[in-house]
């Protein structure tokens, strides 16, 4: 292992904080994951620190020996100041903090701070896509719903950090009540945590889960409820994918975890609109709809390609230089 083309990317959840370390043939070469502690600025910082030593360890450097660290954290992230706020599951209001220069002074290494679905997007662009393809959405359905956009295969954060946040956009007036408080957003309609909602699973098993097997068996409420969340999933796919006319779209966060059924009834959807043939034919919709790769480490993967991608910058800087 050549020590110092190592570079380490980390995606600080809610509840978990995944780790990877990256060489620089975009192996990968160390995983650790470990509970978040996410009461507020500080505590997350001190644990994803935390998660940094654990990995140096695992492949046996110390933490500023890592060539540059990526974190993906969700809330809005300013990527230049390496700053977050408003990451509500983290205990961080709208005053920023700031990651990205405290983790760095904690471990000695340079840090690139992305917000964690847009890191998603970028590792959707590498494990995903198919090979050639530069512009990308990536539509994470988990606890909530965002969308990540690349752009000639670079992150487009948008004015403020908030390109690709669609999860409030309501999409029924008339429909539940969202944490938001506004009514029918897209997240209260359709995301994991509607799901669940919905469709309590027994035993452990992930609700989206038993919500597409107890549908494809034949039960009725569950097919009502999957049509239903596939259909506002599906508009949410049109509307991106008309708006940016990207050669991709890729569908992940823990609903993908139901896999190819998912894929079946999504890339359906969007086929089976009262759209002139011609218009469906041009678009080619369906087949632009994909999967994220089942059980892979996306938002860590992103922020480790992140990383991998300012340390190349860096290096050309001081060739030129
Ligand atoms: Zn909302």
């Amino acid at each position: 292992m050549t020590v110092g083309h190592l570079v380490a990317g980390i995606d600080v959840g809610g509840t978990k904080t995944r780790a990877v370390a990256m060489d620089a043939e975009a192996l990968i070469v160390g995983d650790v994951r470990s509970s978040t502690d996410a009461a507020g600025g500080e505590a997350v910082v001190a644990s994803t620190f935390r998660v940094l030593t654990d990995l140096a360890e695992l492949v046996g450097i110390a933490p500023g020996a890592f060539e540059v660290v990526g974190l993906g954290i969700p809330g809005v992230v300013n990527a230049e100041l390496g700053t977050v706020r408003h990451a509500v599951n983290l205990g961080v209001d709208g005053h920023p903090v700031a990651v990205g220069p405290l983790l760095s002074a904690a471990a000695g290494v340079p840090v690139v701070v992305e917000n964690d679905v847009n890191a998603a997007a970028l590792a959707a662009l590498a494990l995903a896509a198919p090979a050639g393809t530069e512009d990308l959405i990536y539509l994470n359905v988990g606890t909530g719903i965002a969308a990540g956009v690349v752009l000639r295969g670079r992150v487009w954060r948008g004015r403020r950090g908030l390109a690709g946040e669609i999860g409030h956009v309501v999409v029924d007036s008339n429909g539940p009540r969202c944490r938001c408080g506004q009514r029918g957003c897209l997240e209260a309609v359709a995301s994991g945590a509607t799901i669940t909602r919905r469709w309590p699973a027994a035993g452990g098993r992930r609700a989206a889960v038993a919500l597409f097997a107890a549908a494809a068996a034949g039960d009725r409420d569950a097919i009502a409820v999957r049509d239903e969340v596939i259909g506002h999933l599906a508009r949410a796919v049109e509307l991106l994918a008309f708006t940016l006319d990207v050669d991709c779209i890729v569908v992940g966060g823990g609903l993908a975890d139901v896999g190819r059924p998912l894929l079946l009834a999504l890339r359906a959807a969007v086929t089976r609109t009262g759209r002139e043939a011609s218009l469906v034919e041009v678009f080619d919709l369906p087949a632009r709809v994909h999967l994220a790769p089942a059980g892979a480490p996306l938002g860590a993967i992103g922020a480790a390609l992140a990383a991998r991608r300012r340390a190349l910058l860096s290096a050309e800087r001081a060739e030129v230089g």
